[in-house]
C-alpha cells in the first residue's frame, strides 16, 4: 500500500522533532524546573482517596512529587461512572486529533516529566512523543473507518517503559472505537500518565469516557480485571501478569470479553559472515542499550558466526565502552538509569550469578539506579533463563552449517517478539524470515523503534495475543463485532 493509503488523511508526526533546530532544543530546556503536578488534581471528583507514595527520579534518587492511588473505594466509583463516548466516530477522531496536537504543544513539559519520572534519554523522549502523538493520528484515522459499535468499558493497564506512547496508544484505540476507558499507569509512571490524560480531557474527551487510576497491580488492576462491568481488557507488561489478567477475566467477566495483551520477549539477532560489522555492531548496541535495554523489543541473544565472532565482539566491547551513561538530561547521553531501585537490585543480581562467563562490562554512575551495559557468553538462548529487562546482552557463536539449527531453538523458547538479521545473502533472508516465528522481524537494522502505521507491533507465543498495535486491526478489537485475530 502507498504511505497515504497506510496512513489515511492525518497527518502523523513519523519524523519526529529536529533536535539540531534550537528553537526545539530551546522548548525541552527551558523547563528543566518544572514543578511535577503530581496526580491528586487528575483525579476526578468520584474518586475517593487512596494512599499517598513518593516518586522518585530514578537518576538522581531524589523525591519529585508525592502521588494518591487510586483506593478500591476509588475504583468502584470509576466503574459505576464509566459510560462509553457518545459520539460520531468523525467527532471522536476530531477530538483525539487535537489531543494529538496539545500533546505536540507541551512537549517541553512532557519531556521533562519523562525524564524525571521515567529517567528517559532525551532521544528516548522524542520517539515516545512521536509515537504518542501517531497513535492518537492513526487510531483517529482507523476509528472513521469503523462499522460496529463500541464493545463498553476497556480496563487498560500499561507500563512503565512507555508510559507516555503505551498508556495514549491503550487509550486512544478504545476511545476511537467509542468504549470507556479506566486507565491504570504503571506504578512507577503516574505522573507522565496524568499529564496525558489532562491533554485528552482538555481537548475533549469527557471525564466520563476517560477515568486515571493510578496504583498497585494487586489493589487497582487486580479490581479493574475481576470486575463484570468491565468488557475488555487490553495490558502491556509480562506475560506471568497477562496470565494472571486472563485467569481473573475467565473466572469474572463475560465470555468473549477480549484481552489484547503484548508481552515479554527473549529476542535474538543473527549476524552471519557477510554482515557489515561497523553497521552490525551500530545496530547490536542501539537494539541492546538503547532505553537502557528496557523495551520489550530489545535485543537479548545475539549469535554471531563463528569466523568472524571475535573481530565483531572486539569492536562490540569497543563501541560499548564509548556508550556516554549519565544525566538523560544530557543530549550526549546514551544510557539513562533503569527505572527503580528494585529493577537495578533484579539486573544486578542476575549478572552477578553469571559473573564467570561476562565478557564485557562497562562503568556506571554511582548515583540513582544505573546499570552497566553488560556482555555475558552463552551457548545458546536455551541458556537465557529468563528475560532481563535491562542493558544485558548475551552472545553466542555458531558455525555456518548450523543457522537452521539456531532458528530452531529461537523458536523453541517460545516467545515471538522482534528478531534481527545482519546478512548480505537475499536467500537467507528470505529463508530465515519466513522460518522464524515472531511478530517484527529486522534485515540489516536495529530492531527496536518499531513505527506506527507501517510496522505494526505485536508478537506472537508467549509474546502477545494481537492484533500488533499501530496495525489496521487494532482498533476494530475493540469494537462489539468479532474481528479477525490475525494481522494480515
Ligand atoms: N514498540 C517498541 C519498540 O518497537 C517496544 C514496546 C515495548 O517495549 O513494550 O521498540
Amino acid at each position: 500500500a502507498k504511505p497515504s493509503a497506510i496512513f489515511g488523511a492525518g497527518r502523523l508526526n513519523s519524523q519526529g522533532y529536529d533536535l539540531s533546530d534550537a528553537a526545539t532544543l530551546a522548548r525541552i530546556y527551558e523547563v528543566r524546573e518544572i514543578e511535577m503536578p503530581g496526580a491528586k488534581p487528575i483525579l476526578s471528583d468520584r474518586l475517593g482517596t487512596g494512599t499517598d507514595r513518593q516518586i522518585v527520579n530514578p537518576a538522581t534518587g531524589e523525591g519529585i512529587a508525592t502521588v494518591t492511588d487510586a483506593d478500591a473505594d476509588s475504583v468502584e466509583r470509576a466503574l459505576a461512572g464509566a459510560a462509553p463516548w457518545e459520539a460520531t466516530a468523525a467527532e471522536r477522531a476530531a477530538i483525539l486529533r487535537r489531543a494529538a496536537d496539545l500533546y505536540e504543544d507541551a512537549l517541553g513539559p512532557l519531556f521533562a516529566a519523562l525524564h524525571r519520572e521515567a529517567g528517559k534519554t532525551i532521544p528516548d523522549a522524542v520517539g515516545e512523543l512521536r509515537e504518542a502523538v501517531d497513535f492518537l493520528r492513526y487510531y483517529a484515522n482507523e476509528g472513521e473507518k469503523l462499522t460496529a459499535g463500541p464493545r463498553g468499558v476497556i480496563a487498560a493497564i500499561s507500563p512503565w517503559n512507555f508510559p507516555l506512547a503505551i498508556f495514549t496508544g491503550q487509550i486512544a484505540a478504545a476511545l476511537a472505537a467509542g468504549n470507556a476507558v479506566i486507565a491504570k499507569p504503571a506504578e512507577q509512571t503516574p505522573l507522565v500518565a496524568a499529564m496525558a490524560v489532562r491533554l485528552m480531557h482538555e481537548a475533549g474527551v469527557p471525564r466520563s469516557a476517560l477515568q486515571y487510576v493510578p496504583g498497585d497491580g494487586a489493589t487497582v488492576g487486580a479490581t479493574l480485571t475481576s470486575d463484570a462491568r468491565v468488557d475488555g481488557v487490553v495490558f502491556t507488561g509480562s506475560t506471568e501478569t497477562a496470565r494472571v489478567i486472563q485467569g481473573a477475566m475467565a473466572e469474572h467477566l463475560a465470555p468473549g470479553a477480549p484481552l489484547i495483551a503484548e508481552t515479554g520477549g527473549l529476542n535474538a539477532m543473527i549476524v552471519d559472515s557477510t554482515a557489515l560489522p561497523e553497521q552490525a555492531v551500530r545496530d547490536i548496541v542501539a537494539s541492546s542499550f538503547q532505553s537502557a535495554g528496557q523495551r520489550c523489543s530489545a535485543l537479548r541473544c545475539l549469535y554471531v558466526q563463528e569466523d568472524v565472532a571475535p573481530t565483531l565482539i572486539e569492536m562490540l566491547k569497543g563501541a560499548m565502552d564509548e556508550l556516554a551513561l549519565g544525566d538523560p538530561w544530557h543530549l550526549s547521553t546514551d544510557v539513562g538509569p533503569v527505572i527503580d531501585a528494585d529493577a537495578k537490585a533484579g539486573i544486578e543480581a542476575y549478572v552477578e550469578a553469571h559473573t564467570a562467563r561476562v565478557l564485557h562490562r562497562v562503568a556506571a554512575p554511582e548515583t540513582g539506579t544505573f546499570v552497566a551495559p553488560t556482555l555475558i557468553e552463552v551457548g545458546g538462548i536455551a541458556d537465557l533463563e529468563r528475560e532481563v529487562f535491562g542493558p544485558v546482552l548475551h552472545v553466542a557463536t555458531f558455525r555456518a552449517e548450523d543457522i537452521d539449527r539456531v532458528i530452531d531453538d529461537i523458536n523453541a523458547r517460545g516467545f515471538g517478539l522482534t528478531f534481527g538479521l545482519h546478512t548480505r545473502i537475499d536467500g537467507r533472508v528470505e529463508n530465515l524470515s519466513r522460518r522464524i516465528r515472531v511478530g517484527n522481524a529486522y534485515v540489516n537494522r536495529n530492531q527496536i523503534g518499531a513505527i506506527v502505521g507501517s510496522q505494526p507491533f505485536g508478537g506472537e507465543g508467549l509474546s502477545g495475543t494481537g492484533p500488533k498495535a499501530g496495525g489496521p486491526n487494532y482498533v476494530a478489537r475493540f469494537t462489539a463485532s468479532p474481528t479477525p485475530m490475525a494481522d494480515q
